[in-house]
């Protein structure tokens, strides 16, 4: 059985039709002004539509979309409407209702219209210690790790401005180890300290202001020689100036700071977070720990991903090499299918044509250890079937420079999630996908990849641009 109203992919949708066994048609209701897509029509299990009896008033929320329809309310008391000034406002007044009703809470659902509501409803439910569950779980930067990261992120994006610094050490999610042994600084003291520093913003402001004021201490501690309270009170605060001092100078140091053509390494920045993360947010309670751990995984996730070389892997099979002559050699690639020398044209046909480019750089390295002098220097698409009259495309190998740009331009499409559809509509007459693409596709997105605004499919111009 699947469940209904999910369209597939049209792949996914071919695999479970090919499926062996007996179909059980899933039961769905018939909900009134609400058409399914054309796209889930066509993809999504057949499923019986079942028309609900309306019982109660809660029964009538199946006609929001077609409210003309709907029979008139019973007044039952199983449904009630109300409306409040804004999100939050709209959270309490729920939690209101279930603590005024007395319900177990495990016998309660809130069903919520986005995951922003339910991520409001559970920070509510934290701070009133009720124990709750959010079904798509709850995002790692609510928890405590998560909301220091992106402070510790505000603090270094904005020119390390003290006050940043200070927000982040009064937040309550930080708490570092290094400040408590020595000095028994807490973070509200170190944020009153730096205040009382009268730090700017900079690496550079932090080191001059708190050693200025640890001196100021330490002289006023000299002058109270007599007077051991004020002496010892005064010596205290120069010690925790000083700890705190080291504390920022640890954490500075651990942040990159930019080459002369102004970037920093990704994976340099990533591990500085996860080291400061690691050494410096406030675990309270299990979910904090959890986050930690997720949030260190992600940082280390994102270095790979965004490092300053990507990998793409790649897998294929190389046909056939042919030896040219010494140490020249060209790869190659049969195909099946017919061929139309119009589609043939060009090198890389804007990103779809890349066996013989790849094939031949792979070539070029598997050749290395029989023939030091190899050089793979073109490549040839052979079409020997009935179809294909025995033709053959030759492309020269391009240089490796070429190859890279191409597959960067490839990577950065996959990179932005923005596959713009083919602008030629003979593409498609093969195509698995053409049930679930819309008809007019192939027209509209020429017309957006020809209009500049449109930034986010400058990736896929690039990419058409290797012709
Ligand atoms: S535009 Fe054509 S080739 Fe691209 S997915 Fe749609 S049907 Fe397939």
């Amino acid at each position: 059985m699947e469940l209904p109203d999910t369209p597939w992919s049209p792949l996914v949708r071919s695999f479970l039709d090919a499926l062996p066994g007996t179909r059980v048609r899933p039961q769905a209701l018939e909900l009134d002004g609400l058409p399914l897509p054309a796209r889930a029509a066509r993809l999504a299990a057949f499923v019986d539509r079942v028309a609900a009896r309306t019982t109660t008033d809660a029964g009538l929320l199946r006609f929001l979309q077609s409210p003309r329809s709907a029979p008139k309310p019973r007044k039952d008391d199983s449904l009630d409407v109300f409306h409040a000034g804004g999100r939050d406002a709209e959270v309490d007044e729920v939690l209101r209702r279930i603590f005024a009703a007395g319900h177990p809470l495990d016998r309660v659902e809130v069903v919520c219209a986005s995951s922003e509501y339910a991520i409001l409803a559970w920070e509510r439910a934290q701070r009133l210690g009720w124990r709750v569950t959010v079904s798509e779980g709850i995002p790692a930067v609510m928890a405590r790790p998560g909301r220091l990261l992106l402070r510790y992120c505000e603090w270094v994006a904005g020119g390390f401005q003290s006050a940043d610094l200070r927000r982040l050490l009064q937040s309550g999610d930080c708490a570092p180890d290094a400040l408590e042994p020595s000095g028994g600084l807490t973070p509200g003291q170190a944020a009153r300290l730096l205040l009382k520093a009268e730090g700017t913003w900079g690496r550079d402001t932090y080191a001059p202001s708190l050693a200025a004021l640890a001196a100021r201490y330490a002289k006023e501690a000299d002058r109270f020689e007599d007077s051991a309270g004020e002496h010892q009170w005064n010596t205290r605060k120069a010690a925790q100036a000083r700890s705190l001092g080291a504390w920022i100078d640890g954490v500075l140091t651990a942040i990159p700071a930019p080459a002369a053509d102004n970037l920093v390494a990704v994976r340099e920045v990533s591990a500085a977070a996860a080291a400061f993360l690691a050494a410096n947010a406030s675990r309270a309670s299990g979910l904090d720990a959890l986050a930690a751990v997720a949030l260190g995984a992600a940082l280390a996730d994102l270095a790979d991903a965004l490092g300053e070389k990507r990998r793409i892997q790649l897998h294929g099979q190389i046909d056939r090499i042919n030896r040219l002559g010494p140490g020249e050699y060209e790869v190659a690639d049969y195909k099946t299918g017919g061929f139309w020398a119009p589609d043939w044209k060009g090198e890389f046909a804007g990103g779809t044509r890349l066996q013989h480019a790849i094939y031949g750089a792979a070539a070029a390295a598997l050749l290395k250890p029989v023939d030091a002098k190899a050089r793979v220097t073109g490549a040839r698409y052979l079409f020997p079937a009935v179809k294909g009259r025995g033709r053959h495309k030759s492309i020269p190998a391009p240089p490796k420079g070429k190859l890279v740009e191409v597959l960067g331009d490839l990577a950065d499409v996959m990179g932005t999630g923005v596959f713009a559809s083919a602008d030629d509509a003979d593409k498609c007459t093969w195509c698995e996908f053409a049930p679930a693409c819309h008809p007019d596709a192939v027209d509209e997105v020429s017309e957006k990849l020809e209009n500049p605004d449109n930034t986010v499919l400058e990736p896929c111009r690039r990419l058409r641009r290797h012709v």
